[in-house]
């Protein structure tokens, strides 16, 4: 049963195969068993999803049908959840139990989804690797020895070990593309604004997105249907019609142009990956796509700006975690400073605390103009490229990660060389695009993913060209052993 899709899921619910409720236990069942051997989940919803799934099958009982009625899914544990403890992955918020539900998670229950619970990430999705959560590090099923890519590796390590078909992530600098690569996942980061970021624990508010993670396009175009569309409560939601992403899915790719920028096969991108990228071109092309190179010449900028944007924001959106207000408080505070000072101390890991202390000094007086502004001038550059690009073809392809899922710690003294993997990911949430990353083939038994990008508000594409791709290759249905 743990096998199954979500597109499969819903035929089984409405042939009344199975219901909700079975299907729920035998996953929860799963999820206790295989669990401590992946640290996937921080909390699991056990009375709320049997809940969740008896009053599915009463809906559709009662006539009612939708792809998502009964079935089963989980929130990375930054979206907020009403009375369960919202950690965003620090012991800043273990303590945190939500007022209120996100956006995403109102639309996906009212959509009739089952939340099974809330998944590992890195802490306040800052990170490549999860490893800096404050629940300890998650690993990746086809490798335990590895990491399973961040900060939305919880949510991927799941979905990849069967734990579950499908969970909600987010993406800021590329946290579902990578590890959806890692972990041999389809995951899509939406254009920005097109999932409410409300009640999503921000990390760098003009580049978080969020978004779904899960094995083929076709389930990821069921979740993102669920999670899509405007929201009043979010004034970077964008009041557009939501298009029926399943509906595309079968589209031909005749004609279809793919631009390969010549600049993400450089030095630093491991030649076995480059091979498989290639492979997937091939296959495109025999679909009918037409490739042509192009370029993207202020690609090279990227990570600098990134890491001083994202800081930037994520320095002013945690001053609100000052030991009053949310979460972590000290014990014997002498005075208010003192209460400041040991509650953020005691409440933050050392990368957070690391991202805090930058982005207050790109920001501070003096230095705004050298790091911020500048940073926000290589942030128009780098759309540019792709506003030029997207003049001459209909989607860009290439590698989502220069290398695959390195092992646990090996980048944990240098946090530089983890950000430097975050090469061609990044360039898609500075330009606020859509991305996608699907599975491409294995590298020393580990996942590869290729990515593809496409104008504003072209998922469906994106999708579309990813459910071509798996309905002529397996690379997607491969499962690692043990799981
Ligand atoms: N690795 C990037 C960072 O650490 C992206 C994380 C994300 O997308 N949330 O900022």
């Amino acid at each position: 049963m743990h096998q199954m899709t979500l597109a499969e899921i819903a035929r089984g619910l409405a042939d009344k195969k199975f219901s909700s409720e079975e299907l729920t236990k035998v996953l929860l069942a799963r999820i206790t068993q295989l669990d401590p051997q992946l640290n996937s989940f921080i909390s699991l919803t056990e009375e709320l999803a049997l809940e969740q799934a008896k009053a599915a099958d009463a809906r559709r009982a009662n006539g009612e049908s939708g792809a998502l009625l009964g079935a089963p899914i989980a929130h990375k544990d930054l979206f907020c959840t009403q009375g369960i403890r919202t950690s965003c992955g620090s012991k800043m918020l273990d303590n945190f139990k939500a007022p209120y539900d996100a956006t995403v998670v109102t639309k996906l229950a009212a959509a009739g989804a089952v939340t099974l619970g809330k998944t590992n990430m890195d802490e306040f999705a800052m990170g490549s690797a999860n490893e800096s959560s404050w629940y300890g590090a998650v690993k990746n099923p086809w490798n335990l020895e590895h990491v399973p890519g961040g900060s939305s590796g919880g949510s991927a390590a799941a979905v990849a070990a069967r734990l579950l078909p499908a969970a909600t992530a987010t993406d800021t600098g590329g946290s579902i593309r990578q590890p959806a690569a890692f972990t041999n996942l389809t995951g899509l980061k939406p254009t920005y604004g097109r999932v409410s970021r409300w009640g999503m624990i921000a990390y760098a508010s003009s580049l978080d997105q969020g978004g779904p993670l899960a094995r083929t396009a076709e389930d990821c175009a069921i979740l993102l249907q669920g999670m899509a569309g405007f929201d009043q409560n979010d004034s970077t939601s964008i009041d557009e019609p939501v298009p029926d992403y399943s509906a595309s899915l079968g589209d031909s790719l005749q004609g279809l142009r793919i631009g390969v920028p010549k600049e993400y096969f450089s030095a630093g991108l491991d030649p076995r990956i480059a091979e498989l990228i290639q492979n997937s071109i091939k296959e495109l092309q025999k679909l009918g796509a037409v490739i042509k190179e192009i370029s993207l010449p202020n690609m090279q900028h990227a990570i600098p700006a990134y890491y001083v944007i994202a800081p930037a924001e994520a320095s002013s959106n945690l001053s609100r975690f000052d030991g009053v207000r949310f979460g972590h408080r000290c014990e014997n505070p002498e005075n208010l400073i003192d209460l400041y000072k040991r509650s953020r101390g005691e409440g933050f890991g050392p990368e957070v605390q690391r991202r805090i202390m930058v982005g207050a000094y790109a920001l501070s007086a003096g230095y705004y103009d050298a790091y911020y502004l500048k940073a926000q001038k290589i942030r128009r550059l780098v759309k540019n490229d792709f506003m030029a690009a997207f003049n001459e073809v209909d989607i860009i392809l290439g590698p989502t990660t220069p290398n695959p899922a390195w092992k646990l710690g090996a980048k944990n003294s240098d946090p530089v060389a983890a950000y430097l993997e975050d090469v061609y990911t990044i360039t898609a949430n500075l330009a606020g695009l859509p991305g996608l990353s699907m599975p491409a083939g294995f590298v020393d038994g580990l996942p590869v993913g290729v990515q593809l990008l496409a104008p504003y508000f072209q998922e469906g594409r994106l999708l579309n060209v990813a459910h071509q791709y798996q309905l002529n290759t397996d690379w997607h249905t491969r499962t690692p052993t043990g799981f």
